[in-house]
């Protein structure tokens, strides 16, 4: 087992009266792929708000490699490695694809989360860095298109290729396949079975034939408490 990326160390979240969070204990170690599965309301998107800060917590504490991030904001968390794929798309639409790729690449590069040479050698390989992320999720056939024309599953590919574009080492997948057809969940499992090994991954995910194909170990929320947690058996 590798060491740990994350830890949530009794981590609670209440909204008033209802504890969305309550008292959870996780570790997910460097390069684990985890399932968060639970009905509507068991504190799954809590629970990723709570890892990329868009959530702050009650009590309790976030630890992201060694370092208590507990009370750090969601884009300090986001120049540390923590990227999250939301379940609507967040998309530049009057710019090409190509172009909101770009947007994410240079956004990474300026806020200095990915180590590039300056000037005109920065430049192309922000553009090489561009390409190779449409090849990686599947959008270079449609690279020259308006982000706001493209049907819902290529726009879910490229919120990936963004989240992509700052090098995470934990990604936060909520519903990557809600709402898609066969065909476009098919595409995106197997887009997310392929990162690479060393990428840390959470995903929330209903479908557990998509979460067993991209996951190896499960945690089950039921009103904000673990109820399981294992491989997929
Ligand atoms: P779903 O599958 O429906 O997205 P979930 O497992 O992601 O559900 P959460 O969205 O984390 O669940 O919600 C957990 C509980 O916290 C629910 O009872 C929800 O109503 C409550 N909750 C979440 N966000 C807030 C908020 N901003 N204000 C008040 N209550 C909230």
């Amino acid at each position: 087992m590798n060491p740990p990326l994350l830890a949530l160390n009794g981590i609670i979240r209440r909204y008033g009266a209802i504890t969305a969070v309550g008292r959870i204990n996780v570790t997910v170690a460097a390069g684990q792929r985890l399932a968060i599965t639970g009905p509507n309301g068991a504190g799954k998107s809590t629970l990723l708000g709570l890892i990329d800060g868009t959530v702050t917590a009650t009590s309790g504490k976030v630890i992201y490699d060694g370092t208590d991030i507990t009370t750090w904001p969601t884009h300090r968390r986001a120049r540390a490695g923590i990227a999250r794929v939301f379940q609507h798309p967040q998309v530049a639409a009057r710019h090409t694809v190509l172009g909101n790729i770009l947007l994410g690449v240079h956004r990474h590069h300026r806020t200095g989360t990915a180590l590039l040479p300056p000037r005109r050698a920065a430049a192309r390989l922000m553009r090489e860095m561009t390409l190779h992320l449409a090849d990686q999720t599947g959008l270079r056939t449609v690279g020259t298109h308006l982000a706001g024309h493209l049907s819902y599953g290529h726009r879910r590919q490229l919120d990936l290729a963004m989240a992509l574009a700052g090098q995470p080492r934990l990604l936060l997948l909520d519903e990557p396949t809600a709402g898609l057809s066969d065909h476009e969940t098919e595409r995106i499992t197997r887009m997310l079975s392929a990162l690479p090994d060393t990428m840390t991954v959470l995903i929330v995910e209903h479908d557990p034939a998509v979460a067993a194909r991209i996951t190896t170990t499960t945690l089950q929320l039921n009103a904000g408490q673990p109820t399981a947690e294992g491989g997929p058996a």
